[in-house]
This record gives structure tokens, sequence and C-alpha cells, in this order.
């Protein structure tokens, strides 16, 4: 197991210095552009799949760092450069942990790689969890899959929102119902090979923030996949499935508790994309507050305004120890005893959303306008506090983790 560390090793730097070069240079000179044509970056993705940034192996190499530093130092210098664009690069990421996760050697083996596709012919994934009536709560999900065993074939039904990428994902990634009665213990996940029938993007939403980013419904209607697009294969769900049940008849609290240990594993990413964001947010406001002058001297000189600054560091830096320490503690398997994942989640989107609030205060007017970076910052922060779970649903998961009550 790896010592915590604060202090990043020589390699490391290495690989920061390198992802903020590609942020800097690439990523936010084409921030304001693609958050006002709120399309999906296409150029932007394949210059970065041209370096390697956009690739499984990057994604693999950050993951099985040790440390736990690779991917939080990762996503805060993408997210840094523009939380938009760097969620369409790093969105079929989430589709892909997801196989990676429950798929077998063969299965990872044919699908990551069309899900990235290669740096002349880039492609994207989704991972299609959240539906109309489930958001937080995810055991009610209503998308069915159903097993047709003459032909080997599973046929979904339902419907998907807010899917990043949905639609125009070359590879889906669709989490449906097999068995009712289990709740999310009952789900199970899909491959959805590109162009299949019966696939189809619904609306595609336009937001208030994150707006490079593509989020869409994705329409299942008798979509029919091969047995083999089942993660994991017949065998180990039919197993899972018989396990859940028992345990279930037992009172199903362990189970629950396993299925949280994932989440918990992966929150500290994204709260590791709203310090990228906050940080961000921060040193354009501190640059502002040394330059702007006003009754004669530079607005930083106003304690009103210095101790603004003061708060915002200090909370961007906690929030950072805190998605630090959990991504140690998952990439070691630590067990999460007070719920660090989604503590890092918490206080990094919270952070977030007040720090670049604070951005646009001490710009003023200057602030409030586009001509600015950080109200887009602001708009973008304020996915963080919802997705991957809502600031309430890890205040729940907090809370119950501390009284030793099962999460449901
Ligand atoms: C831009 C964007 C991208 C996304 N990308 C994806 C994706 O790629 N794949 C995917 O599957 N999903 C994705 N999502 C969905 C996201 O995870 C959900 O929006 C989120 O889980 C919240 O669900 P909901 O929107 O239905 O809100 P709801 O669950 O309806 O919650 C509404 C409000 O009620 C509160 N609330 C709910 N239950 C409780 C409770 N028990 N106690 C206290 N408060 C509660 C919530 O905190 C929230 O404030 C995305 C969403 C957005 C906006």
């Amino acid at each position: 197991m790896a010592e915590f560390t604060m202090e990043l090793n020589d390699e490391q730097k290495e690989v920061r210095d390198w992802i903020h070069g590609f942020a800097a240079d690439v990523i936010r000179p084409a921030a304001a552009e693609w958050d006002e044509r709120e399309e999906t970056p296409w150029p932007v993705i394949q210059e970065a799949a041209k370096v390697g940034i956009y690739s499984l192996d990057f994604y693999a190499q950050q993951y099985f760092d040790p440390t736990g530093l690779g991917i939080p130092m990762a996503m805060e210098e993408l997210f840094w450069g523009d939380a938009g664009i760097a969620l369409s690069i790093v969105g079929t990421g989430l589709a892909a942990v997801g196989v990676l996760a429950n798929g077998t050697e063969q299965q990872i083996g044919t699908w990551i790689p069309q899900m990235y596709g290669d740096a002349n012919d880039v492609k994207v994934a989704a991972f299609c969890s959240s539906e109309p009536d489930a958001g937080s709560d995810v055991a009610s999900m209503r998308t069915r899959a159903v097993y047709d065993e003459a032909k080997d074939e599973w046929v979904l039904n339902g419907t998907k929102t807010w899917a990043t990428n949905g639609g125009i994902a070359n590879v889906h990634v669709v989490v449906a119902v097999v068995d009712a009665e289990l709740g999310s213990k009952g789900h199970a996940s899909f491959i959805v090979p590109p162009g299949t029938e019966g696939l189809s993007q619904g609306q595609k939403f336009k937001k208030h923030g994150i707006r490079a980013s593509h989020t869409a419904e994705v329409i299942l209607d008798n979509v029919r996949v091969p047995g083999s697009c089942l993660l994991g294969g017949k065998e180990k769900l039919d197993e899972r499935l018989a396990r859940a049940r028992e345990k279930a008849r037992q009172g199903g609290e362990r189970v629950k508790n396993a299925a949280m240990a994932t989440f918990e594993a992966s929150r500290p990413a994204v709260g590791a994309m709203a310090v990228g964001t906050a940080r961000a947010a921060y040193e354009v406001a501190l640059d502002y507050a040394k330059t702007r002058e006003q009754f004669g001297r530079p607005i930083i000189d106003n304690q009103g305004v210095a101790f603004q600054l003061a708060d915002m560091r200090t909370s961007i830096d906690a929030a950072r120890l805190l998605v630090w320490r959990a991504s140690w503690m998952a990439v070691n398997g630590r067990p999460f005893t007070a719920a660090e994942g989604s503590m890092s989640k918490l206080f990094a989107s919270e952070t977030a959303k007040k720090v670049t609030a604070q951005a646009i205060q001490i710009l003023g007017g200057n602030g409030y306008t586009r001509e600015y970076p950080v109200e887009r910052m602001h708009r973008d922060a304020a996915i963080y506090t919802i997705f991957e779970g809502t600031s309430e649903i890890q205040r729940l998961v907090i809370a119950r983790t501390l009284a030793g009550v099962p999460i449901r």
C-alpha cells in the first residue's frame, strides 16, 4: 500500500505540467466559443486524442497510480482549462469505467477501443443510467431488459435521460432492470453497439452551464443486443442475482453497503473537477484584485476583498485535500467508514459554486459579463452539486454511514 502523500513525485509533476499545458494552450482558448455554440467540441477532442490525453491508456495510467493522485490531478488540470470541454473529453471515461468494472476481458478488448475511436476518427461513448423518474432514486428505474433465450438476445425498452453524449455516442452503456424485486441489485449493464436499431436520441437539453458537453435523452424501443453484450456475462449475472436474493432474505444490509463503496471510489474524481473550476475562478479573481484600482489603490488592499480571496483559497486547498485523501483510500482499498468519497465530492462541489460566485463579485460588472470567464465558470460549477449524486444525497450517505444505518 502506498503511503498517503501530498507531494507529487517528479513523474507526476511532469504529467501534471503536460496536461496543464494542453488545458492552457488548447482547451481554454476554445472555451468561450464552444460554450456559445453548445455543441460537442470535436476538434478539441481530436487534438486531445492526437497528444494522447483522449485515450484509455491515459486514464488507465492515472487510475493505477498507487498514490491515488493520478486521476484527481488530471481532472483538476483539465477542468481548470474549461469544464464543458473537459467533460466532453472525459465523458467517454464514465462509460469505459462501467465496462472496465463489470465487463469480461473480451468485452473490454472489443468495446473500449470503439468508444474512443482513433485520432483520425474520434468517437465518444455514453453511460445511461438516469431516467425521468429515477434520478437520485436509482432503484425506481423502469428501463427493462428481457432475455430472449431462443435467440440469445436481450431486448431493452425504456427512456434514459441526462445522458452525457447520449445519442451521439458510438457505444452506449445502458443500465436496465432485469429483476424488479431486487431494487438496484436487480440491475445489469448492457453494451448497445454502434448503429443498433431502436436506439435514438430524444431531446437534447439546453443547459445553464457545461454547454460544450452534449446531454440528451436516449430512447430504447425494442433494442435487441446479442447475449454477449451483457456486461460480465449471463452466468455471472445469474450468480449475482441468486446471491442478492439470498442476502435480501437475510436483511439485505451488506448488499446495499457493498454497492455504495463503488460510488465512494468514483466521487472524488468529480470533486477534483470542481477543484479545477474553483481554482480557475480564484486565479482570475486574484489577478483582477491586484490590478483593478478604485479609490486610488488596488481593490485587494481592501480587507473586504482580501479576506474573500483568503477564504476562497482556503476552501480550495481544503477541498483538494479531501479529494486526495479519498482517492488514496480508493486506490488502496481502505474502507470508507465515514463516506470520505462523498465528503470530498460534497465539499469540493459546494466550494466551486461558492468560489465562482465570489469571483464574479470581485470582478464587479466585468464579472457579470461574458468578456470575462468567471460567469461561465459559475454557470459550469452548478453541475457539480447535481450530477454523480446531488449534495443532499452526499449528505444523506455521509449521515447514514456515520449513524451506521443502511444506505438505500
Ligand atoms: C449535465 C448533466 C449530465 C449528466 N450526465 C449523466 C450521465 O452521463 N449518465 C447518467 O446516467 N446520468 C447523468 N446525469 C443525471 C444526474 O446524475 C441526475 O440529474 C442526478 O442524479 C439527480 O437526479 P434528478 O435530476 O432526477 O434529481 P432528483 O433526484 O429529482 O432531485 C431533485 C432534488 O431533490 C433532492 N432530493 C432527492 N431525494 C432526496 C432525499 N432523499 N433527501 C433530500 N433531498 C433529496 C435532490 O438533492 C435535488 O435537490 C446528468 C445530469 C446532468 C444535469
